[in-house]
């Protein structure tokens, strides 16, 4: 058993306090990663506050994880000592059914085990990246390309995969407008992807307080949501829309910004449901669709992609005693725009 120092958290109500937590001893395709920084996930919230249901605790969360390759099975053949890898939302799946072959490891038919919040093969609980090590089955990491720092890395493997995919999936790129719902964590990585894609991007935010910093991003225009006025401005507008709130909001209202067979794609994750008018997308043959993170090959090609087009998070380092204050912040939808723990404070 290896031991990792971590923040873990008690119940819906309570503050995170130090922890030891153990690993497994490496299987001969495991490998041992030593966390150097963590990303703190909306999810990450939900989850802690038992929001989308009960979980057990306590529960170290984390599923933004960027580090070193420290030690590798026997059996091990991506990876050797001293490699810059990530792990994201998954350590595991079944690897045979269907949608595993097709690299949808996310969907696996017999459910694909999660970072944190999840029971792995040998029936132990998961506990994620707000600790110093996480030991993962090698076809569950991913390579931090060189020119990415690792900090900066982090939120990709949650926030930036769950992006680019349903923007690749749904074809953003040259002659698209495309709108980003939210300017937080995810948003803020779908407008960097979505502008390296080609799109014409929108950023329909709260408020004009982050403005400049959209623009900065890549965004061609940005709008207030606040002001209805930009519900009239907009109609029809959008062939493809990120829902990245974290919040019910007025479904409703985005759907009349879709063209003729426009598609507004919810990722963000609520706990209460969204109420849908069905009138609202069938005067325009409109679809309103999910997606889930990503499976293991598209988060590589997310990050190749990224480095190529010398894309990452915009990110707050924080210190691991600041992870309650970081959540009251994220919850107060006051991020710029990832917090990133330094695990070397732990
Ligand atoms: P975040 O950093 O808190 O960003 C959410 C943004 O939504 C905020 O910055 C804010 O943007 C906007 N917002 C928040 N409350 C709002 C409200 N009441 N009304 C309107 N807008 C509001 O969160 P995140 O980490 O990006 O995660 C966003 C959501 O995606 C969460 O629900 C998370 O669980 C979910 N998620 C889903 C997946 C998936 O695979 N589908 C993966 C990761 C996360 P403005 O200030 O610009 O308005
Ligand atoms: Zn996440």
């Amino acid at each position: 058993m290896i031991t990792a120092k971590a923040r873990a958290i008690d119940g819906p109500n309570n503050t995170f306090r130090a922890a030891e937590i153990t690993r497994r001893d490496l299987d001969l395709h495991d490998v041992l990663i030593e966390i150097k920084y963590a990303g703190i996930c909306h999810s990450d919230i939900h989850t802690a506050h038992g929001e989308w249901g009960a979980v057990n605790y306590p529960l170290v969360p984390g599923h933004e994880i960027a580090g070193i390759v420290t030690d590798v099975g026997a059996e091990v053949t991506k990876y050797k000592v001293g490699d810059r890898v990530g792990v994201g939302c998954m350590v595991d799946s079944c690897g045979d059914c269907e949608n595993c072959h097709k690299g949808e490891e996310q969907f696996c038919l017999n459910g694909h085990v999660p970072t944190y919040a999840g029971v792995d093969k040998y029936g132990e609980p998961t506990q994620g990246g707000y600790s110093s090590h996480i030991v993962v089955t090698e076809n569950f990491v991913v390579r931090i390309p060189d020119n990415i720092e690792l900090d900066k890395a982090a939120p990709l493997l949650c926030a930036g995969i769950t992006t680019f995919s349903p923007l690749n999936r749904w074809g953003a790129g040259p002659g698209r407008k495309v709108a980003v719902i939210g300017l937080g964590g995810l948003g803020h990585m779908a407008v960097q992807i979505a502008h390296a894609m080609g799109a014409e991007v929108t950023v329909l935010s709260q408020t004009l307080n982050k403005k400049e910093d959209g623009l900065e991003l890549g965004a061609d225009h940005y709008y207030a949501t606040s002001d209805s006025g930009t519900f009239k401005k907009l109609a029809g507008h959008f062939d493809l829309i990120i829902n990245t709130v974290s919040a019910k909001i007025d479904i409703n209202a985005y759907f009349g910004l879709l063209t003729v067979d426009g598609t507004l794609v919810n990722v963000g994750a609520p706990a209460e449901p969204l109420s849908v008018n069905v009138f609202s997308l069938i005067g325009g043959r409109r679809s309103f669709a999910g997606s889930l993170i990503g499976g293991i090959r598209e988060t590589q090609e997310m990050l190749d992609f990224c480095a190529q087009h010398n894309i990452a998070s915009k990110i707050e380092v924080i210190s691991a005693d600041q992870i309650d204050e970081a959540y009251e912040r994220v919850l107060a939808s006051d991020v710029k725009y990832r917090f990133v723990i330094d695990i070397s404070t732990m």
